[in-house]
């Protein structure tokens, strides 16, 4: 702690972030990359930006990339922000969108970002507990608040809730901003995208990190009322007024292009979920029925920390939250079946 730090500097209670180690053979299950490369047009289109043109400033408000998602999407493109992956659309959200000085009610167990920009920005978070399944208790979200957020699929348990319970959520809340963080969505969920011309109270945020394999160009959006998304513009140009770089938005672009990729990605972490869980089962563990490219799971004897020390140690990474009623549990990302292989030799030799 430095003397100049200013009071605010001092309250705040940074995010921790999950091991980026380096790779040599290490098996890295531990923060949900899609273990599948991205397209290789995405690759040609990042390589093409690498040249003089690189002297100029990108365009300011990525509208190529914009309409790209817009007519993925079916949606007008002043439906539709983006930013440098969607934490940082949060960040703008929790700031702009959310009303300081009422609650803001989530799940309590989520996305840990969200109470660090509900401490960032002075906003009470109010968590509400998930029913004996893991399940959001729709009927909880509702009364007095400042906004709503929540993960569909969640995160870190992988359960989906459908449609019905959001809408339900969105009817109950018709004064607050209701945000449906879909970071997993492509793993098997189906998108609110749908409701966004119905509810002027949602906002749905998406990535390209995950179902498009490109965490590393840091590239996410929004999509929702036009006047919502003006509402984002406005904070973000009292920031920076560059979303993204040349390469995000060229690579973005090219991701929404190849939808043959995509799908094909998609479907194989999806077929390896499932055997990864049933694979899990087999060996004692309670598994989560999960819609993303994760699984939460649980060996009834075992010490979820040592278990996930000792995998370490056998160069197998999975995420371990010292959290209440999941700390018996390691979340573990789904790998090609190699890897999630990998990762089963070693529970053998440890289980
Ligand atoms: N939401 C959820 C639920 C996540 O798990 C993540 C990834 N850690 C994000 C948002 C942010 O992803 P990104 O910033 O890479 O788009």
């Amino acid at each position: 702690m430095s003397r100049f730090w200013s009071p605010f500097v001092k309250g705040l209670v940074p995010y921790v972030p999950g091991e980026q180690p380096k790779l040599d053979n290490l098996v890295k299950l531990n923060t949900n990359e899609n273990p599948y490369g991205p397209s290789p047009k995405v690759i040609e289109a990042v390589r093409a930006q690498l040249d003089d043109s690189l002297r100029l400033y990108p365009a300011p408000n990525a509208d190529d990339l914009k309409q790209a998602i817009a007519d993925y999407h079916g949606v007008a493109s002043s439906q539709v922000f983006v930013g440098n992956g969607s934490d940082e659309v949060l960040a703008h959200l929790f700031n702009g969108l959310f009303q300081h000085g009422k609650p803001v009610l989530m799940p309590d167990i989520s996305y840990s970002f969200y109470p660090v920009y509900c401490n960032l920005y002075g906003i009470e978070a109010r968590a509400l507990p998930l029913d004996e399944n893991f399940r959001i208790r729709v009927e909880d979200y509702q009364g007095e608040n400042g906004g709503i957020i929540f993960p569909n699929p969640n995160a870190p348990t992988g359960i989906l809730l459908p449609l019905d319970g959001i809408e339900q959520i969105l009817k109950a809340n018709p004064d607050s901003v209701v945000v449906v963080d879909e970071a997993y969505v492509d793993f098997g969920g189906e998108s609110a995208i749908a409701l966004v011309d119905s509810y002027p109270n949602l906002l749905v945020t998406q990535t390209l990190s995950k179902s498009r394999s490109l965490a590393g160009l840091r590239v996410g959006f929004a999509v929702g009322h036009a006047d919502l998304i003006e509402g984002l513009e406005r904070i973000k140009n009292s920031f920076n007024s560059y979303p993204l770089d040349r390469l995000a938005i060229a690579g973005a672009v090219a991701a929404f292009e190849d939808q043959a990729w995509f799908e094909k990605c998609c479907n194989a972490v999806i077929d390896s979920r499932e055997q990864l869980s049933a694979a899990l089962a087999e060996r004692g563990f309670e598994v989560l029925p999960s819609a993303a490219n994760f699984v939460l799971a649980r060996h009834p004897e075992r010490d979820a920390g040592e278990l996930a020390a000792s995998l370490r140690e056998r160069r197998v990474i999975v995420r371990h939250f010292r959290q209440p009623r999941i700390e018996q549990h390691l979340r573990i990302t789904v790998g090609t079946p190699q890897q999630n292989q990998a990762l089963l030799d070693a529970l053998d030799a440890l289980l």
